[in-house]
């Protein structure tokens, strides 16, 4: 059996293994606002061909280069879109190209994180997104870039297992060492850089084999009331907050396929 894991997966099995288990095993389903993400797209597509596209080498490159890139990205935004991400971007422009000596070529862009990880007989599929991996001389930098409005950056410690686990799968893909995740605030041009040690990595180790040794052994998912609990979708089922919690849901993943593991 191949289990799939994400950064984003095992930090909610982190926080609570019931909510865990609600959402990722038994799939029962939450109702989600969705905020428009049309600029936050075309503001990663102008960022994908200007650093991508650029074929100068390492010279760098004007500010029409960047203008070019955003009218070709911004074909189906309305004017106050497209005037908000041009302001967006030459803030980026002013602080992240126009103050460099040279333009460097980036390692990937807008890519996946593709890795298989193997614990108590259980073979993890790693995968995730990333917007830019950067080469610097000891190892790489994975960049995501930030678009929506006031999000503020996660602590150190809500990055510990992401670290950990983008330094296993990279490792796997590039034969390299992660140096840093770093977070790039398109609208305030802040850059905020968590370095990757390998605590991380050993971290995420001792999570995947709790979590394999829960999902081979079918174990009862234990709730784990804290904070996390205030913006739980699952609260309204769990008995740990709730006297009166309705009855769990049937979920839609077919009993069976649980079983289908490979041992
Ligand atoms: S309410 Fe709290 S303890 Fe219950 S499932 Fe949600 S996060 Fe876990």
């Amino acid at each position: 059996m191949v289990y799939p894991i994400s950064a984003t997966k095992l930090n909610a099995y982190q926080r609570c293994p019931y909510a865990y288990f609600l959402k990722y095993e038994k799939r029962v389903p939450v109702t989600e606002g969705f905020g428009s993400v049309v600029l936050g797209n075309a503001l990663h597509d102008a960022l994908a061909q200007c650093h991508g596209g650029w074929t100068q080498g390492d010279r760098v490159p004007d500010w029409g280069w960047i203008s070019d890139c955003w009218t070709r990205a911004a074909t189906t935004l309305t004017n106050k879109q497209v005037r908000e991400g041009r302001s967006i971007l030459e803030n980026y422009y002013q602080k992240f190209i126009a103050t460099e000596s040279v333009f460097r070529q980036p390692l990937a862009i807008e890519g996946r994180i593709q890795a298989t990880l193997q614990f108590e007989n259980l073979e993890f599929s790693v995968t995730g997104r990333y917007d830019r991996i950067d080469y610097l001389e000891d190892g790489l930098e994975l960049i995501d870039y930030k678009s929506t409005q006031n999000v503020k950056s996660p602590k150190t410690t809500e990055m510990e297992l992401q670290l950990g686990l983008y330094a296993l799968a990279l490792e796997q893909t590039y034969g390299q060492s992660l140096k840093y995740v770093s977070l790039l605030f398109l609208r305030s041009g802040e850059k905020v850089r968590y370095a990757a040690t390998d605590r991380h990595k050993r971290q995420v180790r001792g999570v995947l084999k709790d979590l394999a040794w829960q999902v081979r052994h079918d174990a009862v998912w234990d709730a784990k009331p804290g904070n996390q609990c205030q913006s739980c979708s699952y609260s309204q089922y769990c008995t740990a907050v709730n006297k009166s919690a309705q009855p769990e849901p049937r979920g839609t993943k077919i009993p069976s396929l649980q079983l289908a593991f490979s041992l």
